[in-house]
């Protein structure tokens, strides 16, 4: 996907910079006029990003004293990145048994027909009653559209979802809305017209339909291939109707992602699904800390929790040794221990969960680590000093098992080869270089 390259370019101008002996104002502006580039190249819009920058040089100039400015910089990237993601205030949720009224708004072909049906079955799933008004009378096929879809993909069915239609917008939606409610669906979704393009009548019929049917949400559907279209649009469509929430269509095609981010910016509010594909089950969930990790990638985020949780005066220590590899025991066990949210991306190895995860785990890793001796748990390279006799008086000094110590071992081995990949060929600040 695209957005995977822009979270490589973005991480690569980081790196540029972590790179640079000392980063003065001039490595400084090139940094982040590179992630500005790349932002606007993926089609964020251009005010959005001028203000980021500001604040970026902001958070820079007024970090904390004795904070470094490489760190205040990567924090303030992933801050702006993430409150661009997350406008701070959750979506509305339909709740099984309890009437709710979903309006979708949107462009004509930004997939909004597509998407009623969508996120009708993605409910019906969950138990819900759905029920599909079409409001989209400007468009003669649209009903049959709504009705026909789930047919198309394999056995994938929204049988005992209703359809209702007549001629005016606002009669439909209102007519629709109470029919359903009568029938007690607990989930009444309006499809709207679209149009080519935005234009007057098409924001006043909203705005009456809206007023007319008092959604408990109202979702901009916006098409993740327009672009830099993306800000003005959204905004276009916020300024008519409360708009709540947004879905991003189309993400399986080649947009460039950037777009996502200006209509969460435009319209304050949440992505909540993106869809995928033209199949009614083409539709996940939209997570922010999902997107900002597939994002900026494992480093960015190894990065961020090394600076959240290991003390300022032991970070640029920890991380010169995480970038050669040699990482003791000790310090893995100090790294795992703090970092629970970190060991959770990495524990795609079944043997880690088993000893990270949990107090047991934890525990038993503690009571082995007391029965080593300090040159074990301080040597870069403990697997060495560790052999079979050496396993087999730890195991009886602390209670465990020999497989015990040996899980021990490859976990270290496992963590220590990963926290190194992350951090090779990084040159990072010494000590005396922290505010550099
Ligand atoms: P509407 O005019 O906003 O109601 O848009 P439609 O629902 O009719 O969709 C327009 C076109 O986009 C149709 O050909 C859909 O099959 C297609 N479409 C909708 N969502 C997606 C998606 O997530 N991925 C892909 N590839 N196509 C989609």
């Amino acid at each position: 996907m695209v957005l995977a390259q822009l979270g490589e370019k973005i991480s690569c101008a980081l790196q540029k910079m972590r790179n640079s002996t000392v980063v003065d104002e001039g490595v400084l502006n090139e940094c982040i006029n590179e992630i500005n580039r790349e932002l606007i190249i993926a089609d964020v819009d251009y005010q959005l990003l001028s203000n980021m920058v500001n604040r970026i040089k902001e958070a820079v100039v007024h970090r904390p004293v004795g904070h470094n400015k490489r760190i205040a910089i990567e924090q303030a990237v992933f801050k702006e990145l993430f409150k661009m993601l997350d406008p701070g205030k959750p979506s509305f949720t339909p709740e099984k048994g309890k009437t709710s009224v979903v309006i979708l708004v949107g462009l004509q072909g930004s997939g909004k027909t597509t998407t009623c049906t969508k996120y009708a079955y993605y409910y019906k799933k969950k138990g819900f009653k759905p029920a599909l008004v079409c409001a989209d009378t400007f468009r003669a096929c649209a009903l049959d559209q709504l009705s026909k879809m789930h047919k198309k993909p394999r056995s994938l069915s929204l049988e005992g979802a209703r359809f209702y239609t007549v001629i005016d917008p606002v009669e439909v939606a209102v007519e629709g809305v109470e029919l359903f409610k009568k029938e007690t669906r607990d989930l009444i979704i309006v499809d709207t017209s679209g149009r080519h393009k935005q234009d007057n009548d098409l924001f006043e019929e909203l705005r009456q339909l809206s007023e007319a049917t008092k959604p408990d949400l109202v979702i901009f559907v916006m098409d993740s291939s327009i672009g830099k279209a993306a800000f003005s649009q959204a905004r276009a469509f916020k300024q008519s109707v409360a708009v709540g929430a947004v879905i991003v269509t189309k993400m399986d095609g080649h947009a460039k992602g950037g777009g996502a981010l200006s209509a969460i910016a435009a319209t304050k509010s949440p992505v909540i699904f993106i869809g995928n594909g033209e199949r009614v089950d083409d539709f996940e969930d939209f997570d922010v800390d999902r997107f900002v990790r597939r994002l900026l990638g494992k480093y960015f985020l190894f990065m961020n929790k090394i600076h959240e949780v290991v003390p300022m005066d032991q970070q640029s220590e920890l991380l010169q040794k995480c970038s050669k590899g040699d990482l003791s025991l000790r310090m893995i066990f100090e790294l795992s221990s703090n970092m629970d949210h970190l060991i959770q991306v990495f524990s795609k190895l079944p043997k880690l969960v088993e000893l990270d995860r949990g107090k047991e785990g934890m525990a038993k890793a503690k009571a082995m680590m007391n029965s080593m001796t300090n040159e074990e748990l301080d040597s870069s390279n403990p697997v060495k000093l560790i052999n079979e006799s050496r396993k087999k008086r730890i195991a009886r000094g602390s209670g465990c098992k020999i497989h015990e110590v040996t899980k021990l071992i490859e976990m270290y081995k496992e963590l220590a080869k990963k926290y190194w990949s992350l951090m090779k060929g990084f040159k990072m600040p010494k000590k005396g270089d922290m505010n550099a």
